[in-house]
């Protein structure tokens, strides 16, 4: 669990099957739901009121954002990485064909993905610092700032200067997923690298907000550990980091694991209904936070989650370094996880537009401070 979340895996366990139905209900419609009101939503009686979730999220939703939403494009970067996560295609001891973008390659996929239309950009790569130092970093990021109002990163984690070297660069979100929150289950699954130590990553988080980063967006790897129980030990993270660091903005990711190179056994399989509820969980307790979806899901479930609780999706994304320019790239390289919608940008602009929702390309002007 979350080290600071007051429950045990134990009391969850044992409280979830308990809630009814009318629990779930008396939850949703209050206006500040409690940490119990969140229990009761990712109970499993919520899933005979999922359509009076989905409504209410929907509501909730379009109180804090309207009909918006945000469409954003990953860059990677690099793909060596010095870590052995055994769900994970990058993993130091997967030998494959890896690559690191010069600067040059860098502004060539900034190009397409600008030329999209695309305002948000996410920069990735593996975790390896010797592939990509921070000063190289910063100064690339200086470059893309001419064609993107707002970057972010998911790139390996650092010390505060070095992230603060960045923010001054103009980077204004980071991304760190503690993949799961069960330590004993974490240690089995990491087996090298920094990744390793538990505790040590879990910092991180803490420390972007320190170095003055706006968002800081979480998340757990689904399909690692019953979801039920990282989702407490996920809000419980996200409500420690919004106390602790007011200014900065929590968000929240939903990545479920797809399948890699050489295969990798899901040990929770999450299935799309209980992503679904969990994601609508998030939307009736965190009412203002962003979500994100990405190509891990499917064009039809994206568009689901975009009208009810989801905030933020990729659109055109390629996840591979040099992806975007190079269909050669695209087939020798090994992209970091199987994507399932491969739409375009005007597809996915389209079709939610189609629905009724509104395609944010720039949500962001950096008018004040760096
Ligand atoms: S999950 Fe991240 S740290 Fe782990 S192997 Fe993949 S790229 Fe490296």
């Amino acid at each position: 669990m979350f080290p600071h979340c007051k429950l045990k895996e134990e009391d969850i366990k044992a409280y979830l099957p308990t809630v009814t139905s009318s629990q779930v209900l008396a939850s949703l419609y209050k206006p500040q739901p409690s940490f119990t009101d969140f229990l009761h939503f990712i109970s499993p009686a919520a899933r005979s009121v999922i359509s009076e979730m989905r409504a209410q999220a929907r509501i909730i939703k379009e109180l804090h954002f309207g009909r918006a939403v945000r469409l954003y494009a990953p860059l990677y970067v690099s793909s060596y990485c010095i870590n052995d996560c055994v769900y994970c295609a990058f993993k130091t001891s997967h030998k494959h064909a890896r690559k690191r973008l010069s600067m040059d390659e860098i502004m060539s996929e900034a190009e397409i993905i600008s030329g999209y239309g695309i305002k948000s950009l996410l920069l990735v790569s593996g975790e390896d610092p010797k592939a990509m130092s921070v000063d190289f970093l910063a100064d690339a990021v200086r470059k893309l700032k001419e064609k993107f109002a707002y970057i972010s990163i998911e790139i390996y984690p650092m010390d505060e200067a070095s992230y603060r070297k960045l923010f001054e660069a103009g980077v204004h979100g980071l991304t760190i997923y503690q993949e799961t929150y069960q330590e004993d289950i974490y240690k089995t699954l990491h087996l090298r690298g920094p990744k390793s130590d538990y505790h040590k990553r879990l910092e991180y988080m803490a420390g972007g907000a320190a170095a003055g980063f706006y968002n800081v967006g979480i998340g757990a790897l689904l399909g690692l550990y019953d979801w039920h129980v990282e989702a407490v030990s996920l809000a419980a993270h996200g409500l420690w980091l919004r106390k602790k660091f007011w200014k900065t903005k929590v968000q929240f990711s939903f990545p479920r694991i797809t399948p890699i190179p050489g295969g990798f056994a899901v040990p929770n399989a999450i299935s799309e209904d209980d992503l679904e509820q969990l994601m609508l969980a998030f939307r009736l307790f965190f009412h203002e936070s962003d979500l994100f979806i990405s190509t891990r899901e499917n064009h039809l479930f994206r568009q689901k989650v975009a009208q009810t609780c989801a905030s933020h999706v990729s659109a055109g994304s390629q996840v591979v370094p040099g992806g975007y320019r190079d269909a050669e790239d695209r087939r020798q390289l090994l992209g970091q996880f199987t994507m399932n919608d491969r739409s375009s940008v005007a597809d996915v602009d389209h079709d939610m537009s189609e629905l009724g929702l509104e395609i944010v390309y720039k949500d962001w002007d950096n008018c004040i401070g760096v």
